[in-house]
């Protein structure tokens, strides 16, 4: 399993999608649990620390720029 290294203002990708069909939350706030905010409809939801590192599939930094494109599959 990766070792993510979570910040705020992160996108966490999730393999359990939201109600609403995202995968994709905002880290509002870090900490033994996490604040996260959807993607899709903006709910926020307090998650266990444990709960995010186990179900997150991938993490984008804020900080990143993509300059190159690349096309993941999955
Ligand atoms: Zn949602």
């Amino acid at each position: 399993m990766p070792d993510f290294k979570f910040e705020t203002g992160d996108i966490v990708t999730l393999k359990k999608p939201h109600p609403c069909g995202s995968r994709d939350f905002e880290i509002l706030r870090t900490g033994a649990d996490f604040r996260l905010k959807c993607c899709g409809c903006a709910h926020q939801f307090m998650a266990q620390r444990s709960m995010v590192e186990k179900n997150a599939r991938s993490l984008r930094k804020m900080t990143e720029v993509s300059t190159k494109t690349t096309s993941s599959q999955g």
